[in-house]
């Protein structure tokens, strides 16, 4: 959906509520794509500072389902998506820095382009089923979880795999 701004913008002093919501199913990026399992309308709250400025403030909960980073199984992470923030439509004739503004076009404000946003950059790098989560055996790919296999996962000293590294460039030799 899109918020109109020039209402706001016109009228010194404006305040105004708008209920959005979001339409995207599922969050796709280079990190991954990811199912958006619950989502919720929410309120934002537009407030004109003047000169061309306002004040962006709403808060909702987005919850995606992304794979544990040892053992794969779906883990359902809630992002609290909040902002507060005073946006300057006097950059926006500026080339240099639209790119902060990329989400408002013709005085219209994209959600969806702003929360896809917003969920990128508080995109957690892993996440993880439980902090105990043993991961996957990496010989057999069982779920460490779930069931023990008989595999020897005895890591070598670090400074044994120096030595083998050392005689394996060797041998290529
Ligand atoms: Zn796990
Ligand atoms: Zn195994």
């Amino acid at each position: 959906m899109y918020i109109e701004l020039s209402d706001i913008l016109s009228v010194k002093d404006k305040e105004l509520d708008i209920q959005a919501y979001i339409e995207m199913q599922r969050f796709t990026s280079k990190s991954g794509d990811y199912e958006i399992v619950s989502k919720a309308p929410f309120n934002v709250h537009l407030k004109n500072t003047g000169k061309k400025r306002f004040k962006l403030d709403m808060e909702t909960d987005v919850t995606l389902r992304m794979p544990c980073g040892r053992c794969l199984a779906d883990v359902d992470y809630d992002l609290d998506i909040k902002v507060s923030r005073e946006i300057d439509m006097n950059e926006s004739g500026n080339d240099d820095e639209m790119e902060d503004l990329f989400y408002i076009s013709n005085s219209e404000l994209d959600v969806e382009t702003f929360i896809y946003n917003e969920i990128l950059v508080n995109l957690p790098m892993k996440v993880l089923c439980s902090e105990n989560c043993k991961g996957i055996c990496n010989r057999c790919g069982a779920n460490l979880n779930l069931q023990l296999c008989n595999c020897d996962r005895t890591e070598l000293d670090p400074r044994m795999s120096k030595i083998r590294d050392i005689f394996n460039n060797f041998k290529e030799v």
